[in-house]
Parts: structure tokens; sequence; C-alpha cells
């Protein structure tokens, strides 16, 4: 039988086998939601296809899972990563030891498509907000979305202000010569 789904699907099959209880995704956006914020899904004009898309904040949030985007392993700064010679697992991304290389190029691949994401987004004026797994546990939420909703709030101001028109400015005028009247 021949595989017939895209590599993406096969990554959100396989996040649908390992995600437990509420996906972290519905959580952010349950938290938005009760909180009066109105977004879209994975929008397919914006670059990336973003989780959630605030268009009036110009914002994109990405939420990640710990595993899959290799939260807090750095790994792609480091050429000796392939050999396993300078991996960190990290609290929340840990890498199996049984087929570790296989996983090592999966997770850096996910990394590096991340940051292109990123990188192409804000060239074209967009806010990224990334929000890890990790982060939204029962005892953490709260914390996190607060985070969020500063971040908003800050990028909806820059926003306005980019919108702003440059106030209208007196000063040419009163250099002026008031005499020409008389
Ligand atoms: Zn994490």
């Amino acid at each position: 039988m021949t595989d017939t789904m895209t590599p993406e699907q096969r990554h959100r099959c396989m996040s649908h086998i390992h995600s437990k209880g509420t996906k972290p995704e519905l959580k952010v956006r349950r938290w938005l939601w009760s909180h009066g914020y109105r977004y879209r899904l994975n929008v397919r004009s914006v670059p990336g296809k973003p989780d959630i898309v605030l268009r009036t904040y110009r914002t994109a949030i990405f939420v990640n899972g710990c595993f899959w985007h290799g939260h807090g392993v750095r790994m792609s700064e480091c050429r000796n990563a392939l050999r396993g010679e300078c991996i960190e697992n990290s609290a929340c991304c840990k890498i199996p030891n049984t087929n570790r290389e296989f996983w090592i190029t999966k997770i850096r691949r996910n990394q590096e498509r991340d940051q292109e994401n990123y990188r192409v987004l804000q060239e074209n004026g967009w806010h990224i907000i990334v929000v890890w797994e990790c982060q939204l546990k029962p005892d953490r939420i709260e914390h996190t979305m607060h985070d969020v909703e500063l971040l908003l709030n800050d990028n909806l101001l820059s926003v306005y202000r980019q919108h702003t028109p440059v106030p209208y400015s007196t000063e040419k005028e009163s250099v002026l010569p008031m005499a020409a009247e008389s």
C-alpha cells in the first residue's frame, strides 16, 4: 500500500496519537475566546499557516508541542548533534535513545522549518507569539496567557502607531513671514 499522506498530514496524525487530553492549541483558543479575543485558525494565506491568527493585532500564534518542536533542545547550533555528542535533553523534550538519529533529524528539521516560518512572517510585518505545550499545564496556563495578553497589547499598539497619520505640523507655517500680508 502506498503512503498518500503528505508529511504535514502524517505529522498531524502522529501528534494526535501522542497528545493526551485537551490539545494545547485548543486550550489557547478557549482562553482567548473566553477573554473576548477573536481569531482565525490555520489561515492559509498567512505564511507558515499559523495555528491562530489575530489580524487586528497582526499577530500569529503558534502552539508548539514540546517534543515535536524540540522545546529547549538546542541542536541546530551544534555540528556534532547528529553524533549525539551535544544534545541536551530538555525537561519537556526527551529524545529517545532508540532510533536516536532518526528523531534528532526529524526534530531538527521541524525546528528549522519553524524558524523559517517565523522569519517569513516577521518580514511580512507579522508579530509572532510561540506558546509551548508545557506552558499550558493547569498550574501555568493563567500565567502564560497573561504574558500572551501583554504581548498582544504591545503588538496592537505598534499596529496603531504604524497606521496613525503623522500629526499635522504647523512648523513650516510659522516660518512664513507674516509680514507678507501687509
Ligand atoms: Zn516545553
